[in-house]
Order: C-alpha cells, then structure tokens, then sequence
C-alpha cells in the first residue's frame, strides 16, 4: 500500500557535519553544551575546505532525498574555507537534484576579520543569484554588536531574514537580536527562551539534537512564534524527527497530538513553498499523522522534484550514489588527519 505526500522540508541542517560521524574522539569527554561546542563542532568547523564541504552536501543531499525530503534549509560554518562556500553547496545540492537553502553562519569567534568574510559571503551568494539563502548569524553570544547590525543590514538589503541559533543553551544574549529580528528570520532552538520573548520569526524546533545535546526540551507549543521541525545537522529524515517531536511533546503534555507535531513539520512549506510541488511516494498504508506517528521506519518508494523524478527502486537517478558515499568516506578520512591537528 502506498500514500503519497510533497516533499518534506527540513528546516535547519548543516550539511557540514555529515562527515563527522567516525570522526576522532575529541581530546577530553564533552561536561557541558559549551564543551559540545568546542571540542568537536569548532574544532571541526576549522577542518573543512571547499573539496570537503563538497562531498558533505552531496552526501547529506543523497541521505536526504532517501527519506522524502526534498528541500533542506543549511546553516553553514567553515571558517578556513569561507568565500564560494555557499555555491559549492548550492552546486552540490543541484548536481543530486535536492532544493537548498543556503546561509554562512557568521561569528567572531575568528577575529573581526572572520566576522567580516563570513558577512562579505553571504552578501556575495545572495547577490550572485546562485541560489536561495538567508544571512546566517552563529548566535548572538559568539558575535558583536556591529556584526549583529550589520547582518540585519544584508538580510535587509536582499530581501531575506535572518538564520540564527537562538537560546539553545543558558548564557545565549538572545535578547540583542530584539531590535533587529522580523517575521521572515528563522530563529534555532529557542529552548531557553521565556514564553514572552519578543523575537520575531519562524521557531525552529530540532528534538533529536535537543537530546543528544543535553540542552532541555523547548517546548515550542509555548511560543506564538509559528514553529517548524528541523535537524540541526543529524541527517535529513524528517519523518523521523516528527515522531521524536511527538512524543517529545507527550512528555510533558499527555493531551498532544501527533496533528500539533505534524503541523510544525508542515510550516516547512511555507518556508520553502516549492517544495510543495514535489511528491514522495511512501511505503504506507495511511498519510494520517496518527498513523505516520506509529509507523516507524517508512521509506519512500519514488521521489519527484519538480516533475522529475530523482529517487527511484531505492537509488538516485541523477547521481551515482555509491561514487558519492566512497568520495565522501575518502574525503571524511583526509579531514579527520587535518582534525588530529586542530586544538580546542
Ligand atoms: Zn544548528
């Protein structure tokens, strides 16, 4: 039996860190959502150069189109390999024929100079045309208050929002985004926000990072804000992170419903509406949120993207995936030497 859906929107990924799985034991056990940071994402980060990041998007870009999802809103952070970053992975995306969203996210994490050719790419890519995106931001405690401004400033000037970690861990000075922050900005996490926050954007909610970061449940039925499912990095199977949003979501509300989750993973349409014309064909019996809740494991059977079809009898049409999976280990292996090198 099969039901057929459009094709899913995973609404914050970073494709980069679809290498990182094997990658070398950080030098010391992560304690704390700050040592998470250090020891393996900004040290992994610093890895990656434009031939790594390459192979990362076409790796995620194939995981994704094997579990339906079809357009992928990435927050990308390389601060050795900044400028062209954004294209290469719009170019990436392109080649396996998924949609993307692209955004750099900006830091000071790297000096003023980092800051300014983190911004100086997402104006590039945004005003090259190479593909949609918003102005990425890290999060506001690891970037100044002229780097906050002046984001808002090229979000403005092309038309787009703001893609932007937001209170995912205590000590986030989220409330420096209030004068700047507006309806079409994608706010991540959100888990340490108070009920009244004041920002304004779309609220997006990653369960399965939440957890295995340690951070606390966001609780995002809370908020006013609209709210809508992502990732954060762990792959692209956005079925799956609607039933761990669910039952994230019955852990502190008996009464909730699978429609109040599948309502988030639907916001992803109005992120990236195109994505509403695409179709994944799914080996299920019933399209119900009730049942997709208790249906572990769905697989699509053919995947279209704007009419042509791009998954089929479990492969990809447009791409080798096999060459992608043996490219991306061989690449994955060089980057995790240049990692024994790189200290918190
Ligand atoms: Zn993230």
């Amino acid at each position: 039996m099969t039901v057929s859906t459009p094709g899913l929107v995973c609404s914050h990924h970073h494709l980069y860190s679809g290498l990182a799985r094997g990658m070398p034991a950080p030098p010391r056990t992560p304690e704390t959502f700050l040592d998470i940071l250090e020891l393996v994402w900004w040290r992994l980060d610093r890895a990656l150069d434009l031939e790594t990041i390459e192979w990362c998007a076409k790796l995620g870009a194939l995981e994704a189109l094997e579990r339906g999802c079809t357009a992928i809103i990435d927050h990308h952070e390389s601060p050795n390999a900044i400028e062209g970053s954004l294209t290469v992975i719009a170019d990436a995306c392109d080649e396996v024929g998924v949609r993307v969203s692209c955004a750099y996210g900006v830091t000071d994490r790297h000096g003023p100079e980092g800051a300014a050719a983190g911004l100086a790419e997402n104006d590039r890519y945004l005003g090259d045309g190479d593909g949609e995106g918003y102005v990425g931001l890290h999060a506001a405690f690891t970037c100044s208050d002229d780097t906050l401004a002046a984001a808002a400033e090229i979000a403005g000037n092309h038309g787009v929002g703001v893609h932007v970690h937001v209170a995912e861990g205590e000590g986030d000075t989220w409330e420096r985004l209030l004068p700047y922050s507006d309806d079409d900005w994608l706010l991540i996490h959100g888990v340490h926000l108070p009920n009244d926050h004041g920002l304004r954007g779309t609220l997006v909610h990653n369960p399965r990072s939440n957890m295995n970061n340690s951070v606390g449940y966001g609780d995002p039925a809370r908020f006013d804000n609209p709210v809508a499912l992502g990732t954060d990095g762990i792959g692209a199977d956005m079925l799956e992170e609607f039933r761990l949003a669910y039952v994230s979501s019955r852990t502190t509300d008996v009464t909730a419903t699978p429609d109040l989750a599948w309502s988030w993973l639907a916001t992803g349409w109005d992120l990236m509406p195109a994505a509403r014309q695409d179709r994944v064909v799914w080996a299920a019996e019933s399209d119900d949120p009730w049942w997709l809740a208790f249906t572990p494991g769905t697989s699509p059977l053919e995947v279209q993207i704007d009419g042509e079809t791009v998954w089929e009898d479990g492969l990809p049409t447009l791409v080798d995936g096999d060459e992608i999976r043996t490219k991306a280990s061989e690449a994955a292996q060089k980057m995790f030497r240049r990692l024994e090198e790189i200290e918190p």
